[in-house]
């Protein structure tokens, strides 16, 4: 059961074709008998968005939902559980023979919290107006999870030549922390799948680079003092203000010397501080400083080049200072999120597939990070390319418009059309 939310019964579905559902917890339960193959994404989408799968609790409850569905198709489910076995990866693969590598479609099963967000409506119920669908989600990006799976039952159907694989993730949007265990099992497959679709929100336009994440806590400890008394103190925030400082310094240095002609805006790897807290009153030498901060790289470029950069200062420069006053002081530095950036291929197999499918010559770049650059670093060609706009994603009555879905559910229904005989 998924917390913080009344439980939701999971459809339940058998092979004769009835299906019966609780539309929402409040609902009353109802049956309606239709076909397998007549579940329209919509319908998925809103069971979908009824589980709160915001990052910090459990995606167990839909991970099951999701298992249950395809297990009804006859399709087996691999869950790939966290340390803690309160939230899973899920792969499946459907259709075509199992000695053929076939393409993965991804997604993450988490979503973004709505605390503090003014929604108008209760965020995990979906709701239809004007031809979009709003809900948690929807966008970003259970809409794209949603045509896969409204597509499921036509892909077990079709005599592929190569399988198709589902690759649904958690702890996404907590920094991609979630999709190396499944990664990681996917490598282990023979032959590895060749190449790999995120359904990440780009308006269904082939994006073929993103810049990557690296976000870091660094924690500073001194000597704390009365605040008249400096020569006894050894001030933590005075240090962390350096190491600040040096981060601007290094981040003017790579806006200086950016490539104009780079397809990103901005066309440099930024970086940025977010949060600094330290000390306790005005009167007291502070004894403990911390700050949060990121940069984003750009593909190609060394990706702990800016942490070697901070940790070289604080070894070097910072920390001895320290030290010579207050053997005891520290500096530690630990890593908050990391994803690489996904790099444009030469001559990539992924991108070629999917201009073919969207009928589509352009491609774009984003400035968002996705799971991309660890299906490309683990030698699978990859694209990002799912429903909705980037532009909706995270923001108060998240909305997918209708559209958006179709396009998605014929893309993938050509894609099936171009994997079979
Ligand atoms: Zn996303």
């Amino acid at each position: 059961m998924h917390p913080g939310r009344q439980a939701y019964q999971a459809p339940t579905q058998t092979l004769n074709g009835q299906i019966t559902f609780y539309a929402t917890p409040q609902h009353v339960l109802h049956t309606q008998t239709m076909r397998i193959n007549a579940q329209q994404p919509r319908d998925i989408l809103a069971q979908l968005i009824s589980f709160d799968t915001v990052s910090r609790h459990s995606n167990l409850a839909m991970i099951d939902h999701i298992a249950n569905y395809l297990a009804d198709l006859g399709v087996e489910s691999d869950i790939i559980y966290d340390i803690n076995r309160q939230k899973a990866n899920l792969f499946a693969t459907l259709g075509g023979p199992a000695d053929v590598p076939g393409i993965v479609l991804s997604g993450h099963t988490d979503v973004v919290p709505v605390d503090g967000q003014d929604w108008s409506q209760d965020p995990f119920t979906m709701a239809e107006r004007d031809g979009k669908l709003f809900g948690r989600g929807t966008c970003d990006m259970k809409g794209f999870i949603a045509t896969c799976l409204a597509l499921a039952p036509e892909i077990v159907k079709a005599k592929l030549r190569e399988p198709i694989h589902f690759a649904f993730s958690y702890d996404e949007e907590v920094g991609c922390r979630g999709v190396s265990g499944m990664i990681d099992k996917i490598s282990q497959r023979n032959p590895l799948p060749r190449i790999c679709i995120i359904g990440e929100p780009t308006s269904m336009r082939v994006v073929n680079a993103h810049k990557g994440i690296c976000a870091y806590r660094t924690t500073i400890l001194g000597r704390e003092a009365h605040s008249s008394k400096t020569d006894f103190g050894e001030s933590a925030i005075f240090a962390a203000a350096r190491l600040v400082e040096h981060l601007r310094l290094t981040a003017n240095g790579l806006r200086d010397g950016a490539d104009q002609s780079s397809p990103f805006a901005p066309p440099y790897t930024t970086v940025s501080v977010g949060t600094l807290n330290g000390g306790s009153a005005i009167n007291i030498v502070p004894n403990h400083c911390s700050f949060d901060w990121e940069y984003r790289p750009l593909p190609g470029e060394d990706m702990d080049s800016v942490l070697n950069s901070l940790n070289d200062f604080a070894a070097e420069v910072v920390l001895p200072e320290m030290k010579a006053n207050f053997p005891e002081a520290e500096i530690r530095t630990e890593l908050i999120a990391r994803a690489p950036a996904l790099r444009e291929e030469y001559d990539s197999p992924a991108e070629e597939l999917v201009k073919t499918l969207t009928g589509q010559n352009d491609t774009y770049v984003a400035a968002y990070a996705t799971e991309a650059g660890l299906f490309q670093d683990a030698c699978m060609s990859t694209v990002v390319c799912g429903p909705g706009s980037i532009d909706q994603a995270h923001r108060p009555d998240e909305y997918v418009e209708i559209s958006q879905l179709n396009e998605s559910e014929a893309f993938l229904r050509k894609l099936v059309a171009a994997l079979s005989d």
